[in-house]
């Protein structure tokens, strides 16, 4: 695969599934654009892509629940163009019917829903001059129930109708649109349930066990579809979701 000219924005790029795919697409020879809001952690990015030999990537500090114009309009500025949209950035809260609040549900719903039909909205003009297309990160969550997360489910599985409604709408003008649903994965994300390190450790543990591949997922899965997906290897494929899980969901497992 080869993104060799090809201007890809990865959000939610500072950490986890986001910055490995960012750094894997700029090996492949990607022009990357790197958003988040740490602008730390994204520099930390940006070097090691560039200590990497790939090319400079342009790092874009902003929220996606406020800043879609900005994304759009400092990546067409720097690069002129848009070939890739990867929607990525995401929050995991633990909530249930009995204790949600519509602050929090608001907030999710904000991040991992809304925030990716306003940048998708902004980005069309762009990946239409391109024949470009988008990638969604959505997850098992959104295919299943899973206890006490009731409103990231809801967001997830929201994105993947989302994700096909849009690959019906733009297929006409050559945009693809695809999601990649992974069961879990190593990073930080499990962290900001505030769990320690050992209890990160037992949740690991237990879905390793579940998993018919028997292991938990790394963020080289995760960007090797991602790559995959938003390739021209994939010209004929839209509106596909890709469960990238170790087999979990055939299991009947999350
Ligand atoms: P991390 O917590 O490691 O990374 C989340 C990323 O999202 C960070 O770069 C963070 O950047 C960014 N982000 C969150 N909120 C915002 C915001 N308002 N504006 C801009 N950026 C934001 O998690 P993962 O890498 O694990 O998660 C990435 C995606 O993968 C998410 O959508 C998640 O739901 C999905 N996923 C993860 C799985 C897993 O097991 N890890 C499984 C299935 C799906 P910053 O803090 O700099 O703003």
């Amino acid at each position: 695969m080869n993104f060799k000219n090809k201007v890809v924005v990865v959000t939610g790029s500072s950490s986890g599934i986001g910055a490995d795919a960012a750094v894997y697409l700029a090996q492949m020879g990607a022009d990357v654009v790197l958003v988040g809001r740490n602008e730390m952690r994204l520099n930390d990015v940006k070097n090691q892509i560039i200590s990497n030999g790939s090319s400079t990537p342009l790092v874009i500090v902003a929220d996606v629940t406020r800043d879609c114009e900005k994304i759009i309009s400092k990546t067409v500025e720097h690069f002129g163009k848009i070939n890739v949209l990867i929607n990525n950035a995401g929050i995991l809260t633990e909530d249930n019917i009995e204790n949600i609040t519509m602050e929090a549900f608001d907030k999710m719903i904000d991040t991992n829903l809304r925030s990716v039909i306003q940048l998708t909205q902004k980005a069309i003009p762009f990946l239409e001059q391109t024949k470009g297309n988008i990638l969604n990160v959505s997850s098992t969550a959104g295919m299943k129930a899973v206890a006490n997360l009731m409103s990231y489910c809801i967001s997830k599985a929201s994105l993947d109708q989302f994700t096909k409604c849009v690959a019906l709408d733009l297929a006409s003008r050559n945009i693809r649109c695809n999601a990649i649903n992974p069961a879990a994965i190593r990073t930080p994300i499990y962290r900001t349930l505030g769990i320690d390190s050992e209890e990160e450790q037992a949740i690991f543990n237990t879905y390793q066990s579940r998993y018919p591949l028997g292991r938990i997922g790394e963020v080289s899965d995760t960007s090797a579809a991602i790559a995959y997906l938003t390739s021209d290897a994939a010209s004929f494929i839209t509106g596909t979701l890709l469960n990238v899980d170790g087999g979990a969901l055939v299991a009947g497992f999350d």
